[in-house]
């Protein structure tokens, strides 16, 4: 039963350990957006895998996908070898590319994970530049082996110079918005062009379009545009790492079309995999400058996970999903946002598309004042004087990580699932499928309104 699964698993299994803390459950059977335990209790799941489950759970294109493959007689296991199943999916996924980098692609296939994906773009352009440091930002989150934790935003490393990511609430200049945004791409500038800078000559840079375990931080199209200028100007390579942005879930099929900005490198994963493990760096032809072999892998050539990834590409543009995330992403961005009025423990409500997050912050300041206005913000030192003629910014109330850990623990006693993020732990995260539908996208608000209820009282 359940609890013997439960109580087996967290006595043999590590002590680092995490989703598996948070959401003591044992799902046996799932079906888009709905799992059930193994105690016959069923879950909207707003996790989908970390973001994976484009399609949500066991979606029958997919499952079509993969017994096709196994029904065919194919290996399952080929190494980097060409096979019918890659061609279909390398095409189907070139079909999908940015102007720009599409018309001159190269793939490298990965395996199994982001970061291993990511450990190659960063191979890459070191290969390709003949340099070493590389250009990374606060709070980012690329993985976790060692290449990739070195740009991730928590480590520090002498090979990255770590740069400001833009963001209006919690902004490091106190500023929010365009005047941030503006400050962090002078800063960049600053750095690069002032030989006595000390930053090393880098061999790329590597951002997030939006930043997802850092607390669903989406950067403003015209940073990342001013971000490409000012690589394209120095000759530094742009690595941008859509493995959680990627296939639909931002409201375009991949998040550079919104600004418009041609990355020389891609690295993707989860939803290309279709819920299985895949990961790839596409890359513009003339940086394909490494040696044969600099790259290897065992685990280059899942054939299930390429049949279910080109399944997952090809349902995600034929169907308008990458639209759907947009405009349903857009309802309820402005449902919880109306909700967030009745909850001074909600700092910020942000996002793009289906990637949502509910920050969740100390509201205890506020108490005895009228809430909301500008005498109770100045009177608790919520509020900054602008800078340089610039308006002042309201400052945000301290996060609240054991708040966000309650709001996750009572909609996972009404059925829903979410995942926690932020710098502070402090982000409620909703990532659901790009296939949930209407009344599951109203039955997710109403229950994280009942959790959000729960823990105010
Ligand atoms: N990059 C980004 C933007 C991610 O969100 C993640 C995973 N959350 C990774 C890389 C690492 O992927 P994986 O966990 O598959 O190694």
């Amino acid at each position: 039963g359940q609890e013997g699964i439960l109580r087996r698993q967290s006595a043999r299994e590590s002590a680092a350990r995490t989703y598996a803390r948070a959401l003591p459950i044992v799902p046996v059977r799932a079906r888009g957006m709905t799992i059930e335990g193994a105690d016959g209790r069923r879950y909207l799941d707003c996790l989908s895998g970390a973001g994976t489950l484009a399609l949500g759970h066991n979606h029958p294109v997919v499952l079509e996908a993969i017994r096709q493959v196994l029904d065919s007689g194919a290996p399952l296991h080929v190494l980097d070898l060409a096979t019918p199943v890659k061609d279909d999916f390398t095409s189907e996924l070139f079909r999908t590319l940015p102007p720009g980098l599409a018309e001159r692609a190269r793939i490298q296939f990965c395996g199994p994970a982001g970061t291993d994906a990511v450990e190659a773009a960063l191979k890459l352009v070191r290969a390709a530049t003949g340099r070493d440091s590389m250009l990374a930002f606060t709070g980012a989150y690329h993985g976790m082996t060692a290449g990739a934790l070195e740009v991730s935003g928590a480590a520090p490393s002498v090979r990255v110079t770590r740069l400001p990511y833009p963001q209006d609430y919690r902004c490091p200049f106190g500023l929010g918005g365009a005047g941030g945004a503006e400050l962090s791409a002078r800063w960049t500038e600053n750095l690069l062009d002032d030989t006595k800078s000390g930053v090393p000559a880098p061999a790329g840079m590597i951002l997030e379009p939006v930043q997802g375990e850092g607390g669903v931080l989406p950067a403003p199209d015209g940073w990342l545009r001013r971000m490409r200028e000012i690589t394209a100007a120095r000759d530094i390579p742009l690595i941008v790492d859509e493995v959680q942005t990627g296939v639909g879930r931002t409201g375009a099929f991949w998040a550079v079309e919104h600004s418009g900005i041609v990355p020389d490198v891609m690295v993707l994963s989860k939803a290309i995999g279709g819920s299985l493990p895949l990961a790839v760096v596409v890359y513009r032809d003339d940086l394909d400058l490494w040696p044969p072999g600099a790259h290897a892998g065992t685990f280059r050539g899942n054939q299930l996970a390429m049949a279910a990834g080109a399944a997952t590409l090809a349902y995600v543009r034929e169907h308008g999903l990458a639209e759907r995330a947009a405009t349903l992403g857009a309802r309820m961005l402005a449902q919880l946002r109306t909700l967030a009025v009745d909850h001074p423990c909600v700092g910020e409500v942000r996002g793009r598309g289906l990637m949502i997050g509910v920050e969740l912050v100390d509201a205890r300041c506020d108490r005895g004042l009228p809430e909301g206005t500008a005498e109770a913000e100045i009177e608790h030192g919520s509020r900054v004087e602008g800078i340089d003629g610039l308006p002042p910014v309201a400052r945000p109330r301290p996060p609240a990580p054991e708040l966000a850990a309650a709001v996750q623990r009572e909609c996972l006693r009404r059925g829903l699932i979410v995942e926690l993020g932020g710098r502070h732990s402090s982000v409620v995260r909703l990532l659901p499928p790009l296939t949930i539908t209407d009344e599951q996208a109203t039955a997710v608000l109403d229950r994280l309104a009942d959790a959000l209820a729960a823990v105010a009282r």
